[in-house]
Formats: C-alpha cells, sequence, structure tokens
C-alpha cells in the first residue's frame, strides 16, 4: 500500500544500519552505502542526497512566469538542521494574491485553452507532471530534507512516492467524472454535470510540504479547476520546484499559480479573497477556524478542512505485542512526531501495560538523531524554534501534572533543534500532554481496562481525524471501530494510506475528505440541466 506500509517498512530499514552516530551539519555523501534487507540474495543500492544542491526556484510563479514580489520584499528560508540561511524567496502578499487570482481567473474563462482541453489530455498531463517528479526524485528528496529537515530516505521513499502516486492516480480520474441522467416527469429530459468550481485557494503546512502539494494540486486539476497556492513560510523550495515542473509538462499559463509568503497575510489574502471559489487548508485547527471564518467574511467560498489530531491507538492484550509496539512506536514517533495523524494517546489494556511500555521505551532509546541527509538517521531535527518550544513547554507540563517520564524529555545533547525521542507512562486523561497535539516525538502510553471504558475515553475529544485498534479478535475490532469517531480506523496497522482511499477528519479534526473517489466530490459543483421535450411530434 501507500504511505504507511511504505512508512513501517522504511523506518526499520533504515534502523538496521542505524548505528552510525552523525552530528547536525554533517552532509557527507555515503554513495557506497548498501541496505541489508536481511535476505543476502537482494541488495539494494540506497539512493543519495545530491550534495552541495543549489535552489533554483526562488519567485513567485504565476502565468506560468516567474515574478518578484510587488512589494520588493523577500522572505528568509532556512534549514533547520544547521540553522543556515539556504535561500531567500520572494514575499507574497495581497497584491500578489491579486495578480494570481486575476490569472487563475482568466485560465478558467469559457473557451480558455484549459477548459477546451479533452479532459483525457489533462489527465495526460498529470501523468506527464509524474514523470518529471520521478526525473526529479532525488533532487525533490534533497530539497525537502534540506528545507524541511526530514529524514532523506523518508522523502525519498514515503513522501516522494506518495506525490508520484496522487499525480497519476488523479491523472487516471480526469476522464471519468460522469454525470447522471435522471428518471423525472416524462415531458422532461434531467442530466447532471459535475463541473469544476472555479478558482481554487490551497494553503499547506511544513510537514509534508511535497505531498501536501501534490494532494492539493492533482485533485483540484483533475477535476478542471484552477489554482492559487501557497506553501508554508518555513518550507517553499519543492512547491517551487513543482511549479517549474508544472511548466515544462505543459499545463497552460494560469493554471496553478505558487505563491510563497506569510500566512496573516497571503494566506489570509487568498481565503478573504471575493473571486477565490474554493478554498482548501491544511493546518492547524486554530488556523482552519479563521479560514472557515474568512470565507463565510467574503463570499461564502467552499471549505475543505484538514487539521490537526488527538488520535488514539487502542492496544488490547490479544494483539500480536512486538508488532503493535512497533507500530505505535511509528506512528508516532514518524517524522520526528510533526504528523496530524500521529497516534499519540496510546490506550494499553491492563494486562499487557506494564511489558508494553517496557518495549516501547526499548525501542525509543534505540532512535538515531542526526542530520537527515545521512544515511542510517532516522529522526531530525524539529521544523523551527516556534515548535522546539512549544514541544518541550508540553514535555515540562507532563513531568509536573505527574505522569512517569520513561525515557527523554528535553533537547538532545547536540546543538541544533532536536528532542529526545520521549515516552511518558501513566498519563491520565486530563493531563494537558494527553488533550494538545504535541506535534513532536513524544508517547502518551494510558492504561485501560474495559471495551466500553475505552471507547469512552477515545472518543472523549475535540479532534477526530484517526484512531488505531490491535487485537486478533474480530467482534471486538468491528465493534470499537464502528464506536471511534474519526475519519479514519486502522486495524492492526497504522498510517496506512493510499491516494484511493479517503482521509479527513470528525469533528475538530476538519472538513470534507481528501483522496480516492469522495474527494471529486468536493473539487466539483453539480448542475442539474432539464430540458422539455417537446409534445409537437406524438
Ligand atoms: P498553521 O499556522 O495552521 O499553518 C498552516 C498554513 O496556514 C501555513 O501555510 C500558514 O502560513 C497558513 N496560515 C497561518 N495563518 C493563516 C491565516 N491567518 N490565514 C491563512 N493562512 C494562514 O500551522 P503552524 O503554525 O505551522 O503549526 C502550528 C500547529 O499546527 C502545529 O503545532 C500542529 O499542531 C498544527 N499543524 C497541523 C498540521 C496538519 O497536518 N494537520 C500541519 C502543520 C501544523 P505560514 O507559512 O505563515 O505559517
Ligand atoms: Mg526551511
Amino acid at each position: 500500500m501507500g504511505v504507511g506500509s511504505a512508512l513501517g517498512k522504511q523506518s526499520s530499514s533504515v534502523g538496521k544500519q542505524g548505528n552510525m552516530s552523525s552530528s547536525p551539519g554533517n552532509t557527507q555523501s555515503h554513495a557506497d552505502l548498501k541496505l541489508d534487507d536481511g535476505d543476502t540474495e537482494t541488495k539494494h543500492i540506497l539512493p543519495m542526497p545530491i550534495s552541495n544542491l543549489e535552489v533554483q526556484y526562488t519567485k513567485i510563479f504565476i502565468d506560468n512566469e516567474w515574478h518578484e514580489s510587488c512589494s520588493g520584499r523577500k522572505m528568509p528560508v532556512y534549514n533547520p538542521t544547521t540553522g543556515e540561511l539556504l535561500c531567500e524567496v520572494e514575499e507574497a502578499d495581497t497584491e500578489d494574491v491579486d495578480k494570481a487570482v486575476s490569472r487563475a481567473r482568466a485560465a478558467f474563462q469559457l473557451g480558455s485553452p484549459w477548459r477546451r482541453m479533452d479532459a483525457s489530455d489533462r489527465g495526460q498531463l498529470l501523468n506527464k507532471l509524474a514523470d518529471l517528479v520521478e526525473r526529479d526524485r532525488l533532487r525533490l528528496a534533497t530539497l525537502e530534507a534540506l528545507d524541511s529537515g526530514k529524514v532523506f530516505l523518508m522523502a525519498y521513499f514515503v513522501d516522494l512516492l506518495a506525490t508520484i502516486k496522487s499525480l497519476r492516480y488523479y491523472g487516471g480520474w480526469a476522464d471519468k467524472i460522469h454525470g447522471k441522467t435522471i428518471p423525472v416527469d416524462g415531458e422532461y429530459f434531467t442530466y447532471t454535470r459535475h463541473e469544476p468550481i472555479g478558482v481554487c485557494g490551497q494553503i499547506i503546512p511544513w510537514n509534508f510540504p511535497l505531498m501536501m502539494f501534490a494532494w492539493k494540486i492533482s485533485q483540484a486539476l483533475c477535476c478542471g479547476n484552477t489554482i492559487v497556492i501557497k506553501p508554508a513560510e518555513q518550507t517553499p523550495l519543492t512547491a517551487l520546484h513543482m511549479a517549474h515542473l508544472i511548466k515544462e509538462a505543459g499545463f497552460p499559463p494560469g493554471v496553478v499559480n505558487v505563491l510563497p509568503g506569510y500566512g496573516p497575510t497571503a494566506g489570509r489574502a487568498i481565503a478573504q479573497h471575493m473571486d477565490v471559489d474554493k478554498i482548501a487548508f491544511t493546518g492547524s485547527t486554530a488556523v482552519g477556524k479563521l479560514i472557515q471564518q474568512a470565507a463565510g467574511g467574503s463570499n461564502l467560498k467552499r471549505v475543505t478542512l484538514e487539521l490537526g489530531g488527538k488520535s488514539p491507538n487502542i492496544i488490547f492484550a490479544d494483539c500480536d505485542l512486538e508488532y503493535a509496539v512497533e507500530q505505535a512506536h511509528s506512528g508516532v514517533f514518524f517524522h520526528q512526531g510533526q504528523c496530524c495523524l500521529a497516534g499519540s494517546r496510546v490506550f494499553v489494556e491492563d494486562s499487557i501495560y506494564d511489558e508494553f511500555v517496557y518495549r516501547s521505551v526499548e525501542k525509543a532509546r534505540k532512535k538515531v538523531l542526526g542530520n537527515p541527509l545521512v544515511p542510517g538517521v532516522d529522526q531530525g531535527p524539529q521544523i523551527d524554534q516556534k515548535q522546539f518550544d512549544k514541544i518541550l513547554d508540553l514535555i515540562e507540563s507532563g513531568k509536573k501534572d505527574g505522569a512517569t517520564l520513561e525515557c527523554g524529555g528535553g533537547p538532545w545533547d547536540q546543538k541544533g533543534l532536536y528532542i529526545q525521542p520521549t515516552v511518558f507512562s501513566n498519563v491520565t486523561d486530563d493531563m494537558r500532554i494527553a488533550k494538545e497535539e504535541i506535534f513532536g516525538p513524544v508517547q502518551q502510553i494510558m492504561r485501560f481496562h474495559s471495551v466500553q471504558e475505552v471507547i469512552q475515553r477515545a472518543n472523549s475529544t475535540h479532534y477526530g481525524l484517526v484512531a488505531g485498534v490491535f487485537t486478533n479478535n474480530i467482534d471486538k475490532a468491528l465493534t470499537v471501530s464502528s464506536a471511534l469517531q474519526a475519519g479514519t480506523v486502522w486495524i492492526n496497522c497504522y498510517a496506512a494510506m493510499s491516494s484511493q482511499c479517503p482521509f479527513g477528519g470528525f469533528k475538530m479534526s476538519g472538513n470534507g475528505r481528501e483522496l480516492g473517489e469522495y474527494a471529486l466530490q468536493e473539487y466539483t459543483e453539480v448542475k442539474a440541466v432539464t430540458i422539455k421535450i417537446s409534445q409537437k411530434n406524438s
């Protein structure tokens, strides 16, 4: 499958050769390193990051051209591993947003090359873009690791694969978006058309910069929309490389416009814009509320939101224990814990609780921290100082509130934005660490006694993004998964995602669904057309 299985496989593979310690700043390349997957017959050569990669694209992309910002301002882009400045990019603000929206509107006009295009040619363009991403896979993965601190091999195997797959998946949908004919009174003939909505504003976060970009644009484009997209201020570089590839693939000017900029300025301008027909946002629940308000306060644009979570992962005593420990571990520690779907409330049944905690701590202690470009490293830095401080503050609250600190609990003993993999046991539901999204490498393990109790506690949150259940009892698995208030439930797996499968939240984890066929509803308007049949010839 997609992200999840790649996630589990890759993290364990990387771990196997992970005895080398590395220091932040070491970008040495290890071209001769091989991955021993346990089978002596099959040794795979690992991809290596490009050394001394130069950033090529730093401007605002509108109408298939590169632009300087109207204000003349630029914004700095840092490497979170070293703290050094990677480059400056042009900083879009309201005026640039206006310019981009007007070009996206022009590209959407009836009769434009984009609107006249055969739907299957739209699909071809998405497939061509996927080809170009495959061609530039190393470059994109390296750029992602440099810009976001993501472990290079994770970027290469998980993010890049998910990117390519979503472009191809929605490329396949482009010419299969059908309306219906509706049986009505015989004097009439009624059919529906599923039309593109129009100009779509898209605002994405820093944790999966490229994958989020691909998810957002592939769904919108396959339905025939045009786009104004803002990457996160911390991580604009892979989105800008994608802009270059979009032009190279042959998308008409104005169809995709990429504007690096800040949320309260450029992001707000997109959300409030009277000529943006739909907004899709991924990020925090707090900003999600602002987006919905901005839509309500302007033109009631359509809104889809993919927000945060505090997801329960429920481990019953009858599970495969070692596997559950492993899945729960990667479910929370993946990408430094900076993941909306992190299973950060691990509920463990009383009879296996102590053993589960013991094994989880063993696992957390084995994590190799360091420069994400270096093979063997499986935890890089947090994205920035603000997130680093927020995570440490929550760790301190856990200690103060009386949870048992089993391991970690502070910054890593080196310079940089690294946090020790941290495990808390004896966590109770009222503690901040059990309620707030930490977005860091911090695992909370709670104890439960009965099915009804754990269902009630798992649902006792404003969030509802995902949930996990580990048990070998099918009745228990089905009972619990039906009762959980979450957009996704994984049974005996975690983070097993694919382009084909819808993703989104219940409650304050969001509105609408991304991915799969369901996403097509979020990017189309249904038009019913009714024709009176003339009775003259009857
Ligand atoms: P955030 O503020 O919600 O940022 C997400 C995106 O929204 C960024 O592109 C951001 O721009 C933009 N934005 C911010 N304020 C805006 C506004 N007023 N109007 C329009 N757009 C706006 O998230 P964050 O500050 O980066 O992270 C804070 C917390 O959000 C994390 O601790 C985590 O809990 C959560 N989060 C969740 C996800 C997820 O996948 N669900 C992803 C990232 C973060 P800037 O580039 O200027 O920030
Ligand atoms: Mg950066």
